[in-house]
């Protein structure tokens, strides 16, 4: 039992919420926490005490729970999006006054915390949306937070917050407010977006390099490992290195060559892509890696396929071509560098036409601070769009950011003989050769949307602008024709 009342408490202790209340008890808050199964609070509890006894309480019942923490009081909910969060809100309210706040730390759906921001209210309750990443090693060492919604209850914790989040030398905490409503949700998807585009671009680097460069483990961990030492240190790269080094505990070789070649996903990559539509921002470089997660599953369909295009002559050969190891490591890396500031430049993009749409004031420089430490995405790359937003802040995009645009000059040589190595060696790149449709299409004065135009008036009379003389024009094409 908590001897006083406890700072905070928290619900739901799967892997987030188990991870994230022992590092807030760590950093010397107490907290009160509550698991709806209630064998995974003693689970806590007992972790809580190998750890190094921290000032973690558990209970069992719901009334118990809430009134061991202090007025006004705060309770973050980490259960798993959807039904279980409303169910989780009713269950707690029931208990909660006026003043107290709930803090939803999963990856939802922004607009269902904007309605649970309004269905609070009546109750007297605030309400944050608070993305968190990391994982559990994020949780538990020091996450990258974002929360959105009641200012005042960011207030309520802002200090613990501020603690408990990763801590990034010369930049701070990786936390901040993020804005009203649902804003700090939104931003942790387009995050998880950002994150597919990564993974994917990654992907299709190791795919080139062992299929066509004929790199084996060793040698993909080696250039992993020195990439991981200049402009794409990050997370992301170091774990793939790891992943190159680790043997097959239940066979031969190594464990990678033998896990399925299938994507699994929760969610919020397809709600990226669902929002880059709704907003009519293009996102190509997200969108081939939701797709390339789509065709993954398909596995069975691509075992056939292979067959039929086999036997049709199409030959494994088309991979064997003559290629320099060390220029295409070198060529490899660049193309994955220049394709990930393309991936970057849409996510941003994403973000400020939504809070362009709802009013959120959202500042991108300060986004890419938070996500320079904790989370999945975080790399040294992100402190070079913290400045480029610092240049300006009313960036249109950040290929055109002068230092960017100079690294995409310097590097799309290698980006170019990437792609057409790839696509004459049968080797699907989607996410690095839509990055250079984007940058080609988005980098040209005029663009064949003219012929597009052209018709659209032929057969619809959807009218047209000139490039020579102002006003809107219709054409009856068919009769001239
Ligand atoms: P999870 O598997 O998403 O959810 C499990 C938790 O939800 C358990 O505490 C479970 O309680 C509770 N729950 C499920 N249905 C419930 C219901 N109807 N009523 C009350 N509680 C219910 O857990 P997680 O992986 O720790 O993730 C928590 C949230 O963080 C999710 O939104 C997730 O998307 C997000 N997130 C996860 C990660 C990650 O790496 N795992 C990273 C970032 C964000 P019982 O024990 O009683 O079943």
């Amino acid at each position: 039992m908590a001897p006083t009342l406890t700072r905070i408490g928290l619900a739901g202790l799967a892997v987030m919420g188990q991870n994230l209340a022992l590092n807030i008890a760590d950093k010397g808050f107490p907290i009160s926490v509550y698991n709806r199964t209630t064998s995974k609070v003693d689970e806590t509890v007992e972790r809580a005490k190998q750890e190094g006894n921290l000032p973690l309480y558990g209970f069992h019942d719901p009334e118990a729970f809430v009134n061991s923490i202090q007025k006004p009081r705060v309770i973050i909910m980490l259960v798993k999006a959807g039904a279980p969060v409303d169910q989780t809100i009713k269950t707690l309210s029931a208990y909660l006054e006026k003043g107290d706040c709930i803090i939803d730390g999963g990856n939802e759906w922004y607009e269902n915390t904007e309605r649970r921001e309004k269905e609070v209210a009546e109750l007297g309750l605030l309400y944050l949306g608070m993305g968190v990443s990391g994982g559990e090693e994020g949780a538990r060492r020091g996450p990258s937070m974002m929360p959105g919604g009641s200012i005042e209850a960011y207030k309520y914790i802002e200090d613990i917050l501020l603690k408990v989040a990763a801590q990034v030398p010369d930049s701070g905490p990786c936390v901040t407010y993020i804005g009203k409503g649902g804003s700090g949700n939104f931003v942790k998807m387009i995050h998880n977006g950002i994150e597919y585009g990564d993974m994917q671009l990654i992907a299709e680097a190791y795919d080139v390099l062992k299929s066509v460069g004929k790199l084996t483990n060793e040698e993909l961990q080696s250039a992993f490992t020195e990439w991981n030492k200049g402009e794409l240190l990050s997370f992301l790269i170091e774990i793939t290195a790891d992943i190159f080094g680790i043997k097959d505990d239940k066979g031969d070789g190594y464990l990678v060559d033998k896990v399925l070649d299938k994507t699994g996903m929760k969610g919020t990559g397809k709600w990226t892509v669902q929002q880059a539509a709704e907003l009519s921002v293009a996102a190509p470089t997200i969108e081939a890696s939701l797709d390339a997660r789509f065709l993954s599953g398909l596995k069975d369909e691509r075992v056939e396929a292979a067959k039929i295009f086999k036997s049709g002559g199409l030959s494994e050969n088309l991979t064997d071509q003559q290629v320099d190891k060390k220029q295409l490591i070198d060529d490899v890396r660049k193309a994955l560098y220049a394709a990930k500031i393309c991936s970057y430049a849409q996510g941003m993009n994403l973000i400020r036409a939504k809070s362009a749409e709802k009013g959120w004031g959202l500042e991108l420089g300060e986004l890419a601070r938070i996500w320079k430490g904790g989370c999945i995405i975080r790399a040294i790359f992100l402190d070079r769009i913290k400045q480029a937003y610092d240049r300006n802040p009313n960036l249109a995009n950040l290929l055109v950011d002068p230092e960017f645009a100079k690294e995409i000059i310097d590097r799309q040589p290698a980006w170019r003989r990437v792609v057409c190595l790839a696509v004459n060696s049968g080797i699907s790149i989607p996410g690095m050769s839509a990055s250079l449709a984007y940058f080609d299409t988005y980098r040209r004065e005029r663009l064949p949307a003219n012929l597009v135009q052209a018709q659209r008036d032929y057969f619809g009379a959807h009218t047209y602008e000139r490039t020579d003389i102002d006003g809107s024009y219709h054409t009856e094409w068919f009769k001239l024709a």
